[in-house]
């Protein structure tokens, strides 16, 4: 009892002589310039910035820290952001934390996921950047069918670990994207024509919010808020977990069928066309106009079939029909093989500029404008492709879900590509190319997708994409973040 007393008065002795050390650490670190809400300069004094650290877990990285620079960088190397700040999240309660400072101080808050946004919405200059990606566990639960996820897991760490229960859910086709800015915007991929959009299938969530609220969401407890994160982007708050049913999903048939163009690329989008109108929801068949490494302008198509290989066989059959094959990969695999869940490549090495609408049948009109626009593209500098939706996607009703576009049966993305050094000419030929492109098919397009589109499309696309669905999540937006702290996304404006 003795000793215990002496080791308690000895440790506050102790903690009692560090203050003054403590008070001298304070003391040196300096006042810093940030941006807020507003845009406008704000001081945040050398104690805020301390009281911020000494709440994390996590490290808090500033300018000339030992990992700021590879803290700071995103997927797309066309954005250098330069945080005053970046918050590396260990869990909720760093979340919490971190948003409570940011909203106290009315500081410009960005949300980190995967990093992938194509328009750099997860950095920003001189702001906060609140990053999850220090939090990618996945835990499977077999009996339940339910994953629950980090809100800074890639799609690779969900995919391998679902599949090693012989378990999924639709995500998109590339390992490395962030399953919350994919699901929080809908989330398209390989599964989705049978099972839905990744949002369709995401059943839970816990979120913390402007107000320094904690949310436990589900369809019982919170059904609105569900509701709206749904498609409804990161404009609710921060999501630290994210629940989602799985599905049965064992070995699958796919790979990649690629033509020439010199085939005669209208001819060959004709057949592409008529062949995805009818398919069956067991198949996606992305398609992308490319370039080989010799020069050679290709129509790849990305395939995954749901099924047995003799059903898919029979299936694809006509697909094969097309022409005479570049290349042929198509073979029974795994769905961990098809996403590249197993090499998870990191950061872009080249800068992209990408727009994208929605696309709900391919008319006459639409192939000769889409053909019209290859025959000026340098592809391998520029692309055009489409992923198919429709499906179970499409049986949802619009008002459902915030996602509201579900009559489409593609969405159509147009890319411009550069070295992350070229030239400024370069940069703004490939971009020139994609805005006039996007110019020339955007009236034959049925509404836009926000995980789809690019920085300076800013708020222009938000109608297309929510459709009737916007007064009721501008209204949810009013109740959960009325100050519109989340606003470095696709932007639905308080009510
Ligand atoms: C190579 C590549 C392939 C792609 N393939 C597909 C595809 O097959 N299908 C498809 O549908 N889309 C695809 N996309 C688009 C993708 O869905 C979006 O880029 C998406 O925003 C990426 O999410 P992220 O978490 O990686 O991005 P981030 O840049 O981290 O975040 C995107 C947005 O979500 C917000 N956000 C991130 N994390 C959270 C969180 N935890 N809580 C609240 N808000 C958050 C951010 O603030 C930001 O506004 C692809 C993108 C790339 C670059």
């Amino acid at each position: 009892m003795r000793r215990r007393t002496f080791v308690a008065a000895g440790l506050t002795a102790l903690a009692t002589a560090a203050l003054p050390l403590r008070r001298l650490c304070a003391a040196t670190t300096a006042d810093l310039t940030a941006v807020g809400l507003d845009g406008k300069p704000i001081t945040l004094t050398g104690g805020d910035v301390d009281e911020l650290r000494a709440g994390l877990r996590g490290e808090l990285l500033g300018a000339g820290q030992a990992g700021y620079d590879q803290a700071r960088r995103l997927w797309n190397p066309a954005f250098d952001r330069h945080p005053a700040l970046i918050a590396r999240c260990l869990g909720a309660a760093d979340v919490k934390h971190a948003v409570s400072f940011a909203a106290a101080h009315g500081l410009l808050t960005a949300v980190r996921g995967g990093g992938h946004s194509f328009g750099g919405q997860s950095g920003c200059d001189g702001g906060l950047m609140i990053d999850l990606s220090p939090m990618r566990t996945v835990d499977i639960d077999p009996l339940t069918r339910q994953a629950r996820v980090g809100g800074g897991a890639l799609l690779g760490h969900l995919d391998r670990e679902s599949q090693g229960f012989g378990l999924a859910t639709p995500a998109g086709v590339v390992a490395d994207t962030g399953v919350a800015g994919l699901t929080l915007g809908g989330g398209m991929g390989r599964l989705g024509r049978k099972f839905g959009l990744s949002c369709d299938n995401l059943i839970g969530a816990e979120v913390i919010t402007a107000d320094d609220g904690w949310h436990r969401v589900s369809a019982k407890e919170t059904p609105e808020l569900l509701w709206g994160l749904r498609g409804g982007a990161g404009n609710f708050g921060v999501v630290t977990e994210f629940v989602f049913g799985l599905h049965e999903v064992g070995p699958l048939y796919g790979g990649t069928l690629s033509f020439p163009l010199d085939a005669g690329a209208r001819a060959l989008l004709k057949g592409y066309a008529d062949f995805t109108a009818g398919a069956p929801d067991e198949l996606y068949v992305g398609l992308d106009f490319d370039a080989d490494e010799h020069g050679q302008r290709l129509m790849e198509l990305d395939v995954t079939y749901y099924g047995s290989a003799q059903d898919a066989e029979r299936v694809i059959a006509p697909l094969r029909k097309l022409g005479k094959p570049h290349e042929d990969t198509l073979a029974m695999t795994s769905y961990v093989k098809l996403q590249g869940s197993n090499d998870i490549p990191g950061t872009s090495k080249q800068a992209v500029y990408l727009k994208g609408g929605l696309v709900e049948s391919m008319t006459a009109d639409f192939l000769d404008t889409v053909v019209g626009c290859l025959e000026s593209a340098k592809l391998d500098s520029l692309g055009l492709g489409f992923q198919p939706i429709g499906g179970a996607i499409g049986r949802v009703k619009p008002q459902d879900t915030a996602f509201w576009n579900r009559a489409a049966h593609y969405s159509m993305h147009i890319y411009g590509l550069w070295k992350p050094d070229a030239d400024h000419d370069t940069v703004e030929r490939n971009k020139e190319w994609v805005r006039a492109t996007y110019q020339k098919l955007e009236p034959l397009t049925h509404g836009r997708y926000v995980n789809i589109a690019a920085s300076d499309d800013h708020d222009s696309h938000l109608s297309a994409a929510y459709g009737g669905n916007y007064p009721r999540l501008a209204a949810l937006k009013k109740q959960y973040d009325p100050n519109n702290l989340f606003r470095l996304n696709a932007n639905i404006k308080p009510a």
